[in-house]
């Protein structure tokens, strides 16, 4: 459409601006820069309404995470990361550390858990990274113990599910409305390797109940060479008999250690409990409710009735498994053998649960008789003589300091067992009853009137009768 230059449209031009010059020349000073003024400021309203509209277009663009604006903010924010000292690739996940540093630095992921040895409180905290763990079931308890042992910095880490990620698992932590539809493996296998990419994840998308899946499962954690067990822990946060019944059988197979744990159907209580074959009670020496008053499992999982759950009754009870997990790992503390929780009386019982000398596992009963003959071998025996030995040295040995700024005084055992027992609960009574309790609150066993006598006639007296009798006897007062 443009017409093609040629000399007489270029002359009329050139009187054009002849003529534009003269007019300028003419023009007042004072009404030029009004009229500038005014065109500043159109400029500056136009600016004003470009700059709103890029903005909600960043809004929208961010929200579906695909337009330029949206990939530049990104971009922005890595270039800030980089001029930081951060150690970020452009996927935003950090390089692997060789070795753990005890550096105080922002930029050490492992600063504050490298500090646990600084306060004493675990010897070499960088043997975590020797250490294998194998989680089955990544749901509630599982996806949350994951997440946390690779914040910890473990070894290997290998996961067990067959689920699928659903909006009906949103109520729980750890997974995200984005990663529905993918399997539990998967998507925690994606996210823990951006959270710590030290640690070696491996994800089995199976069901251990399976015949395959038993073969397969033990495969994995079983050392090709040795055939004995390749792993250090396995923690199962499974939600069903069979699958506990196969970890068991697995982990009497190959004499390997593991911890359960488990969360009511109401969602307000739960326990972790650890398995030491031979040691502690398996999983079929104490049969649980269900089998004790032969009521099939299956049969409780109606159809459409579905079982509570809470993300705090599902975070306490990965926190207590993992805890316990780190004691074990790290030699730390005092692993418990089971530890339960009640959210609603905040009450948290702890016991030990022997092996039972009728399981019906036949690879319980060798490993309980393995452990029998391990304890009282010569061997077993001087190296518990010696530790008895060593603590008696280490409490003599603290005994000296006698007298101290705080007034605190070290009563001997022996001197407390023959006041009798139960004398530091009568004083705490009744320094208790001394001071009332804020109303509403009220002990729930009696304060007074308990002395020894009651609780010797109170106590509970050894009985011959064996199991199955007392779990007649404990059904019929159930009635
Ligand atoms: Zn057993």
């Amino acid at each position: 459409m443009a017409e093609a230059p040629s000399p007489a449209k270029a002359t009329d031009l050139q009187a054009e601006l002849l003529k534009l010059q003269e007019v300028v020349k003419q023009m007042d000073p004072t009404e030029m820069q009004a009229a500038v003024a005014k065109l500043t400021d159109q400029v500056l309203r136009i600016n004003g309404k470009l700059q709103a509209s890029i903005a909600t277009l960043g809004q929208t663009s961010s929200a579906d995470g695909s337009t330029a604006a949206g990939t530049s903010n990104a971009a922005g924010a890595l270039v800030g990361d980089a001029a930081a000292g951060a150690v970020a690739s452009s996927s935003g996940t950090r390089a692997k550390i060789e070795t753990m540093s005890a550096e105080v630095v922002d930029s050490n992921p492992y600063s504050r858990l490298m500090a646990l040895q600084r306060m004493g409180i675990v010897k070499d905290y960088e043997r975590i990274r020797t250490k294998t763990v194998a989680v089955v079931g990544v749901g509630g308890v599982g996806s949350v113990a994951a997440e946390m042992l690779t914040r910890c910095g473990v070894g290997r880490l290998l996961l067990y599910d067959y689920d699928k990620v659903e909006l009906a698992n949103m109520n729980r932590l750890f997974f995200r409305p984005e990663q529905c539809g993918m399997t539990k493996t998967d998507a925690a296998a994606q996210t823990l390797r951006h959270i710590n990419p030290d640690v070696a994840i491996e994800s089995f998308t199976m069901n251990i109940t399976t015949v395959d899946g038993f073969d397969q499962f033990k495969a994995s954690v079983t050392h090709p060479g040795s055939g004995k067990s390749s792993v250090d822990l396995i923690l199962s946060c499974v939600d069903n008999y069979e699958a506990r019944i196969t970890i068991n059988q697995v982990c009497l197979e190959l004499q390997q250690t593991w911890m359960e744990s488990g969360v009511s159907e109401d969602a307000v209580s739960g326990h972790i409990q650890t398995l030491i074959p031979g040691e502690t009670a398996c999983f079929q020496c104490v049969p649980p409710l269900v089998v004790a008053s032969g009521i099939d499992e299956r049969t409780l999982k109606r159809e459409g009735v579905c079982a509570a759950s809470l993300p705090t009754t599902m975070g306490i009870v990965a926190g207590m498994l993992v805890q316990n997990t780190l004691k074990y790992l790290l030699h730390f503390g005092t692993v418990s053998r089971y530890l339960g929780y009640n959210s609603l009386k905040d009450f948290f019982p702890t016991m030990e649960i022997k092996p039972n000398t009728a399981c019906s596992n036949g690879r319980c009963l060798d490993a309980q008789q393995a452990h029998q003959a391990h304890i009282n071998s010569p061997e077993a025996l001087a190296a518990a003589a010696a530790a008895a030995a060593a603590a008696d040295a280490e409490a003599n040995a603290a005994a000296v300091h006698e007298e101290n700024d705080w007034g605190i005084e070290v009563v001997a055992d022996d001197a407390a067992a023959a006041a009798g027992s139960g004398v530091g609960e009568a004083q705490a009574d009744e320094a208790a009853a001394a001071e009332p309790l804020p109303e509403g609150l009220q002990f729930s066993l009696p304060q007074a009137g308990v002395d020894a006598q009651m609780l010797q006639q109170e106590a509970v007296r050894p009985t011959e009768a064996s199991l199955d009798e007392l779990t007649s006897m404990l059904s019929s007062l159930n009635k």
